[in-house]
C-alpha cells in the first residue's frame, strides 16, 4: 500500500478517490471520518488520505490525479500575473489587462 494523496480538503480527497475508482484504479480512503483531535495529533494526521493498493498503478494514478487537480483548479478564481487583478474562474483572459490566464501549478 502506498499513500498517494492527502489534503485537508475532505471533499477534494473524496472526489479524487471516486474518480480513481471510476477509472478502475485500485485505491482506498483512510481517515475518511477522522475528526481533528484537539492537541494530540498534528492536523495533517487527521487529513483524509488516498492509498494505492499496488505500486504498479502509480504512473496511471499520478497521471489521473494531475488532470483532476488541473480541472479542480480551473474552478477557482485566479489573479492576473501582470496587473494582480482578481478574475473569476470562468475567465480565460484578465478582464482588466487581457493577459492570459496562467496555467495552474501542480503541487
Ligand atoms: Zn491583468
Amino acid at each position: 500500500m502506498l499513500k498517494i494523496f492527502t489534503s485537508e480538503d475532505r471533499l477534494m480527497v473524496w472526489h479524487i478517490h471516486q474518480r480513481l475508482v471510476d477509472m478502475g484504479i485500485p485505491c482506498s480512503l483512510r481517515n475518511e471520518y477522522a475528526v481533528g483531535g484537539a492537541g494530540e495529533l498534528a492536523p495533517q494526521d487527521c487529513w483524509p488520505e488516498i492509498w494505492l493498493a499496488d505500486e504498479e498503478w502509480l504512473p496511471k494514478a499520478k497521471a489521473a490525479m494531475d488532470s483532476l487537480k488541473q480541472a479542480a483548479e480551473k474552478q477557482f478564481d485566479w489573479f492576473c500575473r501582470q496587473c494582480q487583478e482578481k478574475n473569476y474562474a470562468g475567465f480565460d483572459i484578465c478582464w482588466h489587462c487581457e493577459a492570459e490566464r496562467p496555467d495552474p501549478e501542480i503541487a
